[in-house]
């Protein structure tokens, strides 16, 4: 047992998990960060499509318009001060045949009531004359300036650094597996690791929190269905489109988008399934084709041959009624803290637009704090700046230079198809919140994301995580346990090979 008593401990560091704790970061406070897994952000932060929505799609009066809009606002500070690579290119919801247009009118209405800024309706002819790919058969489309794009890993690790920066501890490979009560009160919780006690526990476990709320008998209603999405990456060589082209929205998803990223690449996707199993993030060939037929929609010049990856996120579809009295909404999130239990701030339903709303949740949290009495008082010597650290292939050649001249890793080429450095490997390996595994290394450098996804670099990789780790590079993964690369060493093989031919 830990026998330090923290003020917070934070369950889950997905994107809403590492928000919160830099957010919380700002006061005296003791803070404890927990994740199960084996980095931070390896839930659904690490598989969206990764936009910064302007909001004009969720229900006006809900608690999910609000974070979503007031989020939106919020990241161009909040990406200056992490390095966060964040760009504010707005974005199109695309109506194909007059049938669609009403459509917009409607996202257009519902833009106007959540306070979104910047939205225009267009016709068809403009936007063929602003994306000359688009389906020819294009009547209208809504142009909102406030949306973005953004690096969802980044914009986990960079909080929770930031947060570690200004004294948060992280605890990686902890699983919360109950809650310590004392009475009504929540006063910790047991976990993989044992009992660790703290006055306050933040739910932010993502697709499960239903199960951490319901351990402390709270909203026994509650379910979360994991709700799939697959998505298909293109090749930056091969295809560079500029803009985010949405459909116009169905019942239950924002549809099939067209989108670049702040890598260059393409993606395709998502598709919308309810499934069963939290854990399944497989894709499908029936998935596959749906994304492919409404991307096509948009785009009808998309060749599939460009296509290096595919992969598949589950939104955290939750059942909550709308949090504002009298407004009809049957998923809004929950931001709480409960009547019937203290102790507790409780988070759930966070699907998308999370990535967008989770600065506004954090904010909201550290309110919801305040509000019950928690009396918070800042540190004099708060740092909200966190610096990236550089990206060879971004960097201009002289820089590029300098950079080698003063550190020869630098020079080292590991990742061809991103041209990822050896220096960039190992400062992630150095860095405040350690990358231990192959995929930590990918999240933060983009190394293996390109054409050959990983076939020149991954034995090299092994080679230095295990050298700057101190460990056996048969104990080096990709992402934790049941996913190491090596099983044991060639000559042991051969050996067995040997003794079985005699
Ligand atoms: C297909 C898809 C597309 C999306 N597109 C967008 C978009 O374009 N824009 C946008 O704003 N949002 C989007 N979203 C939504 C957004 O990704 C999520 O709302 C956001 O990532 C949720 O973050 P989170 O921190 O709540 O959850 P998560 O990232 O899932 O983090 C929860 C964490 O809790 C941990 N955890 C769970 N249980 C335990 C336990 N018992 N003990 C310890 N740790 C635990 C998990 O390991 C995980 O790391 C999309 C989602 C999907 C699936």
């Amino acid at each position: 047992m830990n026998s330090k008593a923290y003020d917070v401990i934070i369950v889950g560091a997905g994107v809403v998990g590492c928000m919160i704790a830099r957010f919380l970061s700002r006061y005296k406070l003791d803070i404890l960060l927990i994740d199960k897994e084996a980095d931070l952000c390896m839930g659904t932060t690490a598989s969206n499509t990764a936009i910064i929505h302007a909001g004009y799609d969720p229900v006006p009066g809900s608690l999910k318009a609000a974070m979503n809009v007031r989020g939106n606002r919020m990241w161009d500070t909040l990406a200056a001060e992490l390095g966060i690579p964040f760009e504010r290119r707005g974005d199109y919801v695309v109506a194909v045949g007059k049938e669609e247009l009403p459509s917009l009118d409607a996202l257009y209405d519902k833009g106007m009531q959540n306070g979104v800024p910047g939205m225009l309706l267009i016709s068809g002819d403009e936007l063929r004359r602003r994306e000359p790919g688009i389906n020819p058969e294009v009547s209208g489309a809504l142009w909102a300036s406030t949306g973005g794009i953004a690096d969802p890993f980044a914009a986990a690790v960079a909080p929770a650094e930031n947060a570690v920066r200004n004294g948060v501890e992280v605890m990686l490979e902890t699983e919360f597996q109950g809650f310590l009560m004392d009475g009504s009160r929540v006063v910790g919780i047991q976990s993989s690791r044992g009992e660790l006690r703290s006055r306050w526990v933040v739910n932010s476990a993502g697709i499960y929190s239903d199960a951490v709320m319901h351990k402390a008998g709270i909203r026994p209603e509650f379910k979360i269905t994991p709700r799939r999405g697959e998505y298909y990456v293109f090749d930056r060589a091969d295809i560079a489109i500029n803009n985010v082209l949405f459909p116009v929205p169905t019942k239950v998803s924002k549809g099939i988008l067209v989108t670049t990223t702040v890598h260059g690449n393409t993606i395709i996707g998502p598709n919308a399934q309810n499934i069963d199993d939290k854990e399944d993030r497989s894709v499908t060939r029936e998935g596959l084709n749906e994304v492919w037929q409404g991307a096509r929609k948009l785009l009808p010049q998309l060749e599939l041959k460009h296509a290096i990856a595919v992969f598949a996120g589950l939104r955290p579809a939750g059942n909550a009624p709308c949090a504002t009295a009298g407004v009809d909404c049957k998923n809004d999130y929950i931001i709480e803290i409960p009547d019937s239990v203290s102790g507790l701030v409780n988070l759930g339903g966070i699907e998308s637009p999370g990535l967008v709303s989770a600065p506004a949740i954090a904010e909201r949290v550290v309110e919801l704090l305040q509000d019950a009495g928690e009396r918070l008082v800042e540190k004099h010597d708060w740092d909200p700046i966190r610096s990236p650290r550089p990206r060879f292939r971004e960097l201009p050649k002289e820089e590029q230079k300098i950079l080698v001249h003063n550190d020869p890793s630098y020079g080292r080429i590991v990742c061809r198809c991103e041209s990822v450095t050896e220096g960039e490997i190992l400062a992630e390996i150095r860095a405040p919140i350690p990358a231990r595994t192959y995929d930590a290394l990918k999240r933060r450098t983009w190394l293996g994301t390109g054409r050959c996804q990983g076939g020149f670099d991954i034995p090299r990789v092994v080679e230095i995580l295990s050298r700057e780790l101190g460990l056996s590079p048969l104990e080096m993964s990709k992402k934790g346990v049941g996913s190491r690369f090596l099983t044991r060493p060639t000559k042991e093989v051969e050996a067995d090979h040997a003794e079985a031919d005699v």
